[in-house]
């Protein structure tokens, strides 16, 4: 029966490794996993020079992929969070509904990174870890990277509230300082959505085609994440042995259970702002909701949750139009949790400790990062490098990461799309109708 059952599923399963990528993810973690065990200490095949060689090659594919993210970032952020606030529309959209509903996006994003914090020290996936031998795979000195961590200072902060705003944008553009970019696009942002349509029309343009270059390129990297996959599993795993894997799992099961916590957050807004029925609401919720762990893109789901929110939660057009698509490219609250948790694994992996106003520079980060986020598969562990970089946690650890990226990238997109149709179900309920601007 089992074995019937099975035979039926090959073509299906042959289907996926061929066109998907997470399939391939997953095949080239399992095969890396085996190459790792034949050429570890414990098998006693390969010498330990030997083993070193060879897996030194293999991992070119991981930092050919980090490279590649890290070349792109910049642009990508950029265009992404402008285009983002241009999905308002209109200054009357952005002021009317546009504040209340980005104040809603935030308060949510801030109670993701709380429970962020709150999983991530609590359970501590770190500690699973043998950090020595994962550092010494990843060819990174201990020392030398918590020398290069910045520990910020309680009385530096008036200095760093001033220095957000670039004096010189194109400094920060070289430098990759993520947040003065990311405020350099807001302003950019408000004074195009002020101006008459026609004055911005070229930028916008520009913006969008930045937008699709960049995915393209994105989307190049990741076809060597299957590679990257495999020769990193096998280089992890020859010099740690199995224990790296009980390790990621710790990191993956304090995701899902902050995810997990954060969708609890969603029933009790829906049931007390939104005063609707919690079981039946969720049903509503399924279409979008498995499309968004299919694909992995909010904005593939987009249309479904339009769909679900007008036709299946009589959600007025006039609110969903605006807070669907303006939460598919800025709410994301699955991605902040995401990001704060690997941030902590990371620093925990890294022994770097993580100060309280360090950590309030990562949760602003991350929360900016998740409104820049483009909302696409892999996005998350993109725009990741950035609040790396602003943690003082070496950037390199998103290799690590990287193999079972594909898992939770599927859940947190489920968070964010039940981010965008809670917000909807709330806003349906406190705006009345004539109030709202027409679209
Ligand atoms: N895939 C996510 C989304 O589209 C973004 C991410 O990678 O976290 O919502």
């Amino acid at each position: 029966m089992v074995i019937k059952s099975f035979k039926h599923q090959i073509p299906q399963i042959s289907y996926l490794v061929k066109k998907k990528l997470w399939a391939q993810v997953l095949v080239g973690l399992f095969l890396g996993l085996l190459l790792g065990l034949v050429l570890g200490p414990e098998a006693g095949i390969v010498d330990k020079d030997t083993s070193g060689i060879i897996t030194t090659w293999l991992s070119i594919p991981a930092h050919l992929f980090l490279k590649i993210i890290q070349m792109i970032i910049v642009p990508l952020i950029f265009a992404s969070i402008i285009r983002g606030l241009l999905s308002a529309g209109s200054v009357e959209q952005l002021r009317t509904m546009g504040i209340s509903v980005a104040a809603f996006f935030v308060i949510t994003t801030v109670i993701a990174l709380g429970i962020g914090v709150f999983v991530a020290t609590t359970i501590v996936p770190g500690n699973f870890v043998d950090s020595e031998a994962m550092l010494s795979s990843l060819e990174i000195d201990e020392t030398e990277q918590l020398v290069e961590n910045i520990e910020f200072n309680f009385l530096d902060i008036p200095q760093h509230i001033i220095g957000i705003i670039p004096s010189n944008p194109l400094t920060s553009f070289m430098s990759g300082e993520m947040l003065s970019i990311i405020i350099f696009a807001l302003f950019v942002a408000i004074a195009m959505i002020s101006l008459p349509k026609k004055k911005s029309e070229s930028i916008t343009d520009l913006l969008e085609s930045i937008q699709e270059i960049t995915m393209k390129v994105v989307s190049w990297a990741m076809r060597l994440a299957p590679l990257a996959a495999f020769g990193l599993m096998a280089d992890i795993v020859s010099k740690v042995g199995l224990d790296a894997l009980v390790g990621l799992g710790a990191y993956m099961g304090t995701v899902v259970i902050g995810l997990f916590i954060m969708m609890l957050a969603y029933i009790v807004i829906i049931k007390v702002f939104a005063r609707r029925p919690i079981i039946s609401t969720l049903k509503m919720m399924k279409d979008p909701l498995l499309l968004a762990f299919s694909t992995s893109s909010s904005a593939a789901v987009m249309p479904v949750s339009l769909k679900t929110a007008e036709e299946k939660m009589k959600v007025k057009p006039a609110v969903s139009q605006f807070v669907i698509p303006l939460g598919a490219t800025i709410n994301m609250n699955g991605t902040a949790l995401y990001q704060i948790v690997a941030v902590f694994f990371l620093a925990q992996l890294f022994s770097i400790e993580l100060g309280a106003t360090t950590i309030i520079l990562i949760a602003v980060t991350a929360l900016m990062a998740s409104i820049g986020a483009p909302s696409a598969p892999g996005a998350g562990i993109v725009i990741l490098s950035s609040i790396l970089l602003a943690a003082g946690v070496p950037v390199i650890g998103i290799v690590l990461l990287l193999g079972v990226d594909r898992i939770l990238d599927m859940t947190r997109t489920m968070v964010n799309v039940s981010g965008d149709l809670t917000a909807c179900l709330v806003f349906n309920k406190r705006i009345k109708a004539e109030h709202i601007p027409k679209s």
